[in-house]
């Protein structure tokens, strides 16, 4: 199993309880060459709710601050303990173009490896999971969604663009929904991580519950034959029962969309990884 780069340990507030040390050790029982610790840093929650004039709740999580901090110490200190296997400082830093500015300096941060930009949300509304889709416009909610992406692809905040479907992640009946219309910004923004050497990352966080993935794999074949080279696998692990899995799938989906070579970052910089 060569990665997964993508994954939540106890400083995300999502997640379970498990330390670095912990998901490194359930990483080399599997065998991976490279694991990266990704946890949330939703830049747009930077300080605590009291900062912006809010209240926390189950919905909006503050302070991204303090996951940044403990995640990035703790991650950087297990790199002298993960002996036969690479183990990258990272974080899936969320809604990048909501605060530009904090989003530069959590990327300039020296312990960082890699950097997953994520929209979990768009502005002054909650993250997708929250949403009622039987009461709002789905085609409208979508089009805003990618456009959002698109405006994140645009910054230089990030190094893998990840889960590019995630505002259809939670949609009822998301398989038989019509991305036709959305084709022309999904294009935009694979030749705009081609133009900037970034990554899209193949998600299968999904595969818990189906056989789906995010996103799935004609849009990763689609990048592909528009020339995109770089890409990552993932599993999104939010504890360690679920790293690694069913990546078997994600390698073969690569290899079947025509690529020969996945990606890893470290410091930034994409090294080619042979696929087997
Ligand atoms: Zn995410
Ligand atoms: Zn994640």
């Amino acid at each position: 199993m060569i990665m997964d780069l993508h994954s939540h340990t106890h400083h995300s507030p999502d997640a379970a309880g498990d330390t670095v040390l912990e998901r490194v050790a359930a990483a080399k029982r599997l065998g991976l060459q490279y694991l990266a610790i990704t946890d949330h840093v939703e830049v747009n929650r930077w300080y605590p709710a009291a900062f912006y004039r809010k209240q926390e709740t189950e919905q909006f999580v503050y302070d991204s601050e303090r996951v940044f901090l403990g995640s990035a110490a703790e991650t950087d200190a297990a790199k002298q303990q993960t002996e036969g296997i690479t183990l990258l400082c990272g974080a899936e830093l969320g809604q990048i173009p909501q605060d530009l500015r904090r989003s530069e300096a959590v990327y300039a941060d020296r312990r960082l490896d890699i950097v997953l930009g994520s929209v979990h949300e768009l502005p002054d509304m909650p993250d997708f999971f929250f949403l009622d889709y039987a009461h709002i416009d789905i085609p409208a909610l979508i089009t805003a969604y990618f456009d959002e992406v698109l405006a994140l692809a645009k910054t230089d905040c990030y190094d893998v663009l990840a889960h590019l479907t995630y505002g259809l992640r939670y949609m009822p009946n998301r398989a038989e929904y019509d991305i036709t219309p959305h084709l022309p910004v999904i294009d935009e923004i694979f030749r705009t991580l081609i133009a900037k050497k970034k990554a899209l990352e193949l998600n299968g966080s999904l595969l818990k519950s189906s056989d789906d993935t995010d996103p799935g794999f004609s849009l990763i074949k689609r990048y592909h034959d528009l020339g995109g080279e770089l890409l990552t696998l993932s599993t999104d692990a939010h504890e360690n029962k679920w790293l690694g899995y069913r990546m078997d799938e994600l390698e073969q989906m690569a290899k079947d969309a025509g690529f020969t070579h996945l990606t890893v970052f470290r410091k930034h910089q994409p090294e080619l990884v042979p696929l087997p």
